[in-house]
Formats: structure tokens, sequence, C-alpha cells
């Protein structure tokens, strides 16, 4: 039977699969091809019991990414959570988190909670901040329902990750989604309840058949990643095109004259916030502290 791994326990993979939820043990393949299999996976498995819901996963199918932080495949996207009031956005934070990702290939989407606090100035702000980034913006808060209809759309029939620093509405975000899926299905949710520290852990909680989200721990400060400086630009990709007009072609951007980079935030083609984040990665970088 087809299915897709939602959780791992203790040695047993939760499949999800059109007829119901099977715990599968992967002794088999583990053996046979050195394959761990991941939350977000999906499988092949053989039934082994109907009436205890044990199965036996036999094949892991291809995968097309594998997050590490959380450890999840086949992610279609993710959702950067940060809250447009209190906490007030922590820019050089979520540019980090941003450039920590990027490897993944996966579309990345900034969600703005609190609107309901949020003072015209700072969705400005957060717009002009992202001019010409490759994110897409939703702006919703999770207390009066406003925008996230919209994301709801944007969720259909993919798998999505959470991710944002703490305190910026991402429990109550799903638990809104939760609420509504119940009020719309009429049944009681699937999910079992979950405490702040039952996270640790990557899930995938099912919105509908073809529709996952997995939450992830909030973020306080943003993992190590090995990049060389040279490399960051290719990081800002809207910088990137203004960076192969640079004079030198070993341009750091950082001190160099005639950079094109620089003139572009100058000429304000560019937000001066991203260019500014990536300036003091660059340097952390080059003095060789992995931030
Ligand atoms: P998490 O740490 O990201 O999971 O954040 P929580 O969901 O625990 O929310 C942190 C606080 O923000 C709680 O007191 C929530 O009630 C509050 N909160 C969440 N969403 C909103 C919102 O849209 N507007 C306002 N005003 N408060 C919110
Ligand atoms: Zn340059």
């Amino acid at each position: 039977m087809f299915g897709r791994i939602v959780k791992g326990i203790a040695g047993f993979f939760y499949v999800k699969s059109k007829e119901g939820v099977f715990a599968c043990k992967a002794k088999g393949i583990f053996r046979k091809d050195g394959i761990k299999p991941l939350v977000g996976d999906n499988v092949i498995f053989d039934v082994v019991s109907y009436d205890d819901r044990e199965g036996n996963v036999v094949e892991v199918l291809p995968e097309k990414n594998r997050l590490m932080r959380p450890e999840v495949a086949n992610v279609d996207q993710i959702f950067l959570v940060f809250s447009g009031s209190v906490p007030a956005p922590n820019y050089e934070m979520l540019n980090r988190y941003l450039v920590t990702v990027h490897d993944y290939n996966v579309p990345v989407c900034l969600v703005v909670n609190k609107t309901d606090l949020c003072t015209v100035d700072v969705t400005e702000e957060i717009r002009e901040n992202y001019e010409g980034a490759p994110y897409n913006i939703f702006f919703i808060s999770v207390k009066t329902g406003e925008g996230i209809y919209l994301l709801e759309e944007a969720m259909k029939g993919k798998v999505t990750v959470l991710a944002g620093p703490s305190g910026v509405g991402k429990s109550s975000l799903v638990n809104y989604l939760f609420k509504e899926e119940r009020m719309m299905t009429g049944m009681l949710s699937e999910r079992i309840a979950r405490g702040k520290n039952t996270t640790r852990h990557a899930e995938l909680f099912s919105l509908d058949e073809n529709t996952f989200i997995c939450d992830t721990p909030g973020f306080t400060a943003v993992d190590v990643k090995d990049i060389e400086p040279e490399n960051l630009i290719l990081y800002f990709d809207e910088l990137v095109p203004y960076s192969l007009m640079c004079k030198y072609s070993n341009c750091a951007h950082i001190k160099e004259k005639d950079c094109a980079v620089k003139q572009a935030v100058r000429d304000g083609l560019v937000s001066r916030s991203r260019y500014l984040a990536y300036q003091s990665m660059h340097k952390l970088l080059s003095d060789g502290k992995r931030f």
C-alpha cells in the first residue's frame, strides 16, 4: 500500500494511507539499502495486521528534498512566520534564517502575523525590505482571522513547514487552522493534543488528505552554516544580478569602489536592510565565525 510517513517514534514509522494510519517497522530496507526513512517520505508498505494497524515499510520512494532542521522530506514550501508587532520583526534573524534554508531550493513565504496590532509603517517597511526578493508575503492576524483564507489557499495540497521565532503566533495559527478544519468537516480532528514540548520530533499534521503542516520549535538564534564568504551573495537572490555588474569579478561588495551592489542600494533599487544583513553576515563569515 502507498502512504506517507507522518511521524517517527521509537523505531516505528506512522504511515498515513487511504486506509488510515499504520505503525510500521522498516527493518528490511534498513538492512538491505541502509536507508533511513524520514517523516515526509512517501513509502510502499505491506500490511502486517489490519486489526492492530501494523505494517512493514518495503520501499522508500525517491525524495524531492530533505530538510535537516526539522528533519523532514518532500517539503513543498516553508512559511517563515514572524510578528509585525510584539515581538517586532528581527530582520537580522529573519535574513539569517533565509540564508540557512536557501540551499534546499524550497520556496519560502513570509507570513507576517498580528496585523491587528501592526502599524501601516511596519507593513510598508516589511514590503520595502523584501522588495525584489523571491518571497511571497502574507499579512495575517490569527486573532481576527484576517488574511488566513489566502494562506490556506496557498497551503492546499502541499507540505508546508512552519518556522519562525518564538512568540509570533505559530501555535495559535496551527490551532486556528485545525479549528477551521473541524468546523468544516464536522469531525473531530485526528490530531492528538500536543503540548509545547512535543514538537522536538518532526511530525506532519494533516489538514486534509493532501495538505500537511510541519510545525517546528521556535528559534531564538539561527543555526550554524558553512558558507564561504565569497559565495554569500548567491544567497541573496535579488542582489545577484547587480553583483554580476561589479567592476571586479572578486568584488566582496563591502569596501570596493565601483561596486554595482552598493550602487543599487544607493539608488534604492534593492533594499538597504537586505544589503546590511549581507554585510554583517559577510563579516562574521570572514572572521571565521559561523553565525
Ligand atoms: P508561538 O511561540 O510562535 O507558538 O506563539 P503563540 O501562538 O504562543 O503566541 C504568542 C502570543 O501571541 C500569544 O499570547 C497569542 O495569543 C498572541 N497572538 C497570536 N496571534 C496573534 C494575533 O494575530 N494578534 C494578536 N494581537 N496576538 C496574537
Ligand atoms: Zn560589488
